[in-house]
């Protein structure tokens, strides 16, 4: 037996011990060293050569990853590590670091309980680190801390040792205030990282060391003395003394959770159904004998097993042959084979796989990353929550005509791996649309489409998505069907902040809500009207619909069709059929015909739609465009250059803070102004800028610029360029 297939043996007879078991993750700013802490634990379980931790990418198996040398795809490695003569098994989930990829953080951190939050010495906490410790606590995951890169600090900024506990007193506050802003109250203290705790390492991933309070008991090195290897080029030394994976391994078995403990506060928070149910109970203790339940975290195509699903079993065991339901896909499947991953590419076979654990799974092809597998038909989990969303769009196609069917299956695939994709496909015209978080994003999927795809593909220039609203009430708006048998009475306004935030993170689902009354009850805490509260039908595309009528007949009956049209018109607004957002329809009243026959989809769906689209005109209809964060770290001396770089892309300084020789700029940019950056940042600074970006959201397009862009989006769409007048929609 190979020495993976014993570690592989080991693994599976601790699946069966939970207090045995630790899941996390590593999530760090991108460059901090995740991928560089991660290669040092996978040869702690002697699965690498020490030369090579640090060095080459174990994890990142996609070469365009390493060649930008960024960590893209979550993967994930079990590993077995023996502490105090114990052996322990050590489920770790890469997570991505770029923001691009933020959807795919999330899911990750669905499957782990606590996390190490890798931070950079040098550069300290930056946004991202920000993004991944508030991403952790919404899933109630527990972050610890490593300080890393500190032989930088030592070497190349020469700060002193009381500079270097500083720069660590810094840090470890601000992710402590972090952690007090964003964990739910009864963790707000307890999970606080302290250096006496042991809750916190310092150390050098790239030379494989670290040291942590315990250690410094224990080996009586202590900062002075790290310091002075440090200086005295003796970090070989320091690594054999304190090698990395050990420190880390340590840090994770003594401080994070089992499965057994985080599962009991984990499960109500991230599943809402009935507490008292026996699941509710089975989920909550780990209960391996219990009905099977899984949580679907990622999905990847096997050029041999074909889809492979990965998922955290959070109850029962799952074997060959069990009999599911993919909940919210309403749909039956059996699991086939089970196993575990060691590497991002190695899986496998196992004969099971009980709670607390993670698990490969093949046989749930229809599943995708969020769904919830189970024997029985249990409510699913919380959604996963997205801090990104698609904003960019290029339309792709396949070089020889003859590939289509190839690459419409490619892109079902990738849809399906990453849900964060959106692909349309338009009949008609045969156009296939891929909508990413960024530039970024869009290219890695091109490139999984020709490399592990093998299609050869032509995209067009990326475009940018916009999103239409209103900015007052409208006057009540009178909709005729055709046959002029039916009339629909419609007012649209913008809908209210409050409600508009809580739909963004997730609070407000989306759909027909099936409890009225805590919809209600959650719509007028966040600001909505109590009358409008209660008579909600649905929300779509982060608009409300609300029907306003008084004992009109017939009514219920044609629910469905005006639902439909609703739909339609958020979908296509009526500046440029660009989706809308944030806006409240209101149906004030109907005049139905008794006669079911003269009130069919023809009749009732364009005289709703049209009606909408008409009182959207006359609430001053506004395109809003998506921005970004952009965070700048740069010598002092390219502030003139990088100032001008950002106001020529309609960018908006927002902060700008100067620490020795580096100056931080946080600015406010268009994702239209975007492309090129990376090369125009690089000319001005020559190559001496650090970046990053984050999502921010849509923002209203500066008025000036509103009639040019419809005429652009309605000229692409091959639509009459003049923008319509509400009398187009009302003949
Ligand atoms: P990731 O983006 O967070 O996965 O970061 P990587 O692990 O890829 O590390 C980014 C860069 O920093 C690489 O060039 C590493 O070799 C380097 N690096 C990582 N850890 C350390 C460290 O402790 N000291 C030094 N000097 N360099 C490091």
């Amino acid at each position: 037996m190979g020495r993976k297939e014993q570690v592989v043996e080991k693994a599976h007879a601790l699946m069966y011990k939970p207090e045995m078991i630790r899941n996390f993750g590593i999530a760090a700013h991108i460059d901090h060293g995740k991928t560089t802490l991660t290669d040092n634990l996978i040869y702690g379980a002697g699965l690498m050569s020490l030369e090579l931790a640090g060095k080459e990418v174990v994890m990142d198996s996609y070469i365009l990853e390493s060649e930008r040398g960024i960590t893209i795809l979550a993967g994930n490695i079990s590993l077995v590590y023996d502490y105090n003569g114990k052996d322990y098994l050590i489920n770790l989930i890469d997570t991505p670091g770029h923001v691009d990829f933020g959807g795919q953080v999330t899911r990750a951190m669905r499957a782990i309980d606590g996390a190490i939050v890798v931070v950079c010495a040098v550069e300290g906490v930056m946004p991202q680190t920000e993004t991944v410790i508030k991403q952790a606590l919404m899933e109630k995951v527990q972050p610890i801390l490593f300080i890393n890169k500190v032989d930088r600090l030592i070497n190349e900024l020469q700060v002193t040792p009381e500079q270097m506990q500083e720069r660590f007193t810094k840090i470890i506050t601000k992710v402590n205030s972090l952690i007090k802003r964003y964990a739910s109250a009864e963790f707000k203290e307890a999970w606080q990282v302290d250096v006496k705790k042991g809750t916190v390492a310092f150390g050098s991933a790239y030379s494989n060391w670290a040291i942590s309070y315990p250690f410094m008991q224990s080996t009586k090195l202590g900062f002075k003395e790290i310091f002075d290897h440090c200086k005295q080029e003796k970090q070989k030394e320091l690594a054999k003394k304190l090698p990395l994976y050990k420190i880390i391994l340590e840090l994770t078995i003594n401080h994070l959770p089992n499965p057994l403990t985080a599962q009991k506060y984990r499960i109500p928070h991230i599943w809402h159904g009935d507490k008292e149910s026996q699941i509710s109970k089975d989920m909550a203790a780990c209960n391996r004998n219990g009905k099977l339940v899984i949580m679907v975290t990622g999905m990847k195509v096997d050029p041999h097993a074909g889809e492979v699903a990965t998922g955290r079993v959070f109850s029962g065991t799952a074997k060959k042959g069990v009999k599911v339901f993919l909940i919210n896909k309403m749909m039956d499947a059996t699991l086939q084979q089970i196993g575990v991953y060691m590497s991002k590419t190695e899986r496998f076979q196992v004969e099971d796989v009980p709670a607390g654990n993670i698990a490969a799974i093949t046989g749930l092809r229809d599943a995708y990353a969020g769904e919830t597998v189970a024997e029985e038909k249990i409510e699913p989990f919380e959604a996963i929550k997205h801090y990104s969303e698609p904003v960019i769009t290029k339309s792709i196609e396949a070089k020889n005509p003859k590939d289509l069917p190839k690459l419409i299956e490619a892109l079902r695939q990738v849809g399906k791996e990453d849900p964060t994709v959106k692909v349309q496909i338009n009949e008609e015209t045969g156009e296939h649309l891929i909508s990413g978080m960024g530039e970024l994003h869009l290219e890695i999927i091109e490139y999984m489409i020709t490399h592990d795809k093998h299609v050869e593909i032509e995209t067009s220039k990326p475009i940018v998505v916009y999103r239409e609203t209103v900015m007052r009430e409208s006057p009540e708006v009178e909709g005729k069907s055709p046959n002029r048998h039916n009339k629909f009475y419609i007012v649209v306004e913008p809908l209210e902040d409050g409600v508009y935030e809580a739909m963004m993170n997730g609070e407000i689902p989306e759909g027909r809500p099936k409890d009225m009354k805590a919809m209600a009850n959650r719509l007028k805490e966040k600001g909505l009207d109590a009358d409008e509260a209660k008579k909600i039908w649905q929300v779509y595309n982060r608009c409300l619909f609300i029907d306003m009528t008084k004992g009109a007949q017939y009514l219920n009956e044609a629910k469905d069709l005006i639902l439909q049209a609703f739909e339609e018109a958020m979908d296509a607004g009526p500046l440029a059929q660009e989706k809308c957002t944030k806006v409240k329809v209101k149906i004030m009243d109907v005049k139905l015909h008794e006669d079911a026959v003269h009130r069919g989809p023809a009749q009732v769906i364009p005289a709703v739609k049209r009606a909408i689209l008409a009182a959207m005109l006359y609430g001053d209809s506004v395109l809003l465009e998506p921005k970004q964060k952009l965070f700048i770290s740069v010598a002092q001396e390219y502030m003139g250059a990088v100032s001008n770089d950002i106001q020529g892309r309609r960018g908006q300084i927002l902060e700008m803070t100067q620490e020795e020789d580096l100056l931080s700029i946080v600015s406010k940019v268009p994702i239209a102004e975007m492309f090129g950056f990376a090369a125009g940042i690089r000319s001005a600074t020559q190559g001496r800028a650090l970046w990053t970006t984050e999502y921010l959201g849509y923002e209203r397009l500066p008025k000036e610029l509103q009639n040019q862009i419809v005429r652009n989006v309605r000229e692409r769409k091959g639509l009459k360029a003049e923008s319509p007048t509400p009398n187009d929609f009302l003949e």
